[in-house]
């Protein structure tokens, strides 16, 4: 093993901050409810990538409470701007 500086692994867990899409059915794995989407609450959502071993290995949607109620379990929450902006 050599001591290498480099900039935060590609294969790494993380979390974004996004908008929870109509249809929404993933569940929140710290409160076990799902994580809805509601017409008129523009509501958030935590996606984390979740990589075991440098390698990807799923991903799961928190509620971002229950995100930070669990410590962050996959790091701090990036907020990413939505990837399409309209004016
Ligand atoms: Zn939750």
């Amino acid at each position: 093993m050599s001591l290498v500086l480099s900039p935060p692994a590609v294969g790494q867990s993380r979390a974004v901050l996004r908008p929870v899409p109509a249809g929404n059915s993933a569940v929140c794995p710290t409160c076990g409810a799902l994580v809805k989407f509601a017409a008129r609450v523009r509501k958030q959502q935590v996606i984390a990538n979740v990589y075991v071993d440098g390698r990807w290995a799923r991903v799961e949607h928190f509620h971002p409470t229950c995100y930070t109620e669990a410590g962050e379990p996959h790091g701090a929450v990036i907020e990413n701007p939505p990837p399409e902006r309209r004016r």
